[in-house]
């Protein structure tokens, strides 16, 4: 199990077949204005790849793109919405086909409001992680020990909550339901990126 971390790229031919789980660290939460820092992605099978972005980044990342936009490949992610407006707006692609942990968990979880990472990866999986480095400056020349292993946790556990989630999403007959959510965060994520982040036009208001 390693954590591998690149610059400006993703190595070609790193990633095994299958899902890809995938994060993103930012400089803050206002896409436009916050910039793209780090992209993590993992296969699945033990190792986690954090691709770096610069300062002056022109985020010119032809295999990092082409996994993120492959059609063949689902992306897992937890609170898709954020990752996909920053990896849209600063990398230009649309990182879908999508299975979010964090919907999927509002869908079946209706026992609890807690759907942070921390309490999914505790809940359903018996494992801590720690959220300590979650605001921490992404931005600066060098990343920590304590950063690079909080990013890479962030990756680590989605492949075996998909499976326990979509189980349960199954169990509780809401698939087709979690589905259409999914399918429709890449618009959600435009909507954000254009002006409509506080407004939900499904609202009467
Ligand atoms: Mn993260």
């Amino acid at each position: 199990m390693t954590v591998y971390l690149h610059e400006e790229d993703l190595p070609e031919g790193v990633l095994g077949q299958g899902p890809l789980a995938v994060d993103t660290e930012t400089m803050g939460l206002i896409t436009p204005r916050d910039r793209l820092c780090l992209v993590q992605i993992s296969d699945g099978k033990g190792d986690e790849h954090l691709v770096r972005f610069g300062p002056g980044s022109r985020y010119d990342a032809p295999n990092l793109k082409a996994v993120l936009a492959d059609p063949a490949r689902v992306k897992l992610y937890h609170f898709a919405r954020f990752d996909l407006a920053a990896i849209e707006h600063y990398l230009g692609v649309t990182a879908a086909p999508v299975f979010c942990t964090k919907i999927a968990s509002k869908l079946v979880r209706t026992y609890t409001d807690r759907h942070g990472l921390k309490d999914l990866v505790r809940e359903l999986l018996g494992k801590e992680i720690s959220k300590q480095q979650q605001s921490s400056d992404w931005g600066g020349a060098e990343l920590s020990e304590a950063q690079r292993e909080y990013a890479a946790s962030d990756v680590r556990y989605l492949h075996a909550m998909q499976v326990i989630l979509a189980e349960r999403l199954a169990r509780e007959h809401r698939t087709e339901m979690a589905q259409a959510c999914f399918d429709f965060l890449p618009v959600r994520a435009r909507l954000d990126l254009a002006g409509w982040a506080e407004k939900d036009v499904f609202s009467h208001e």
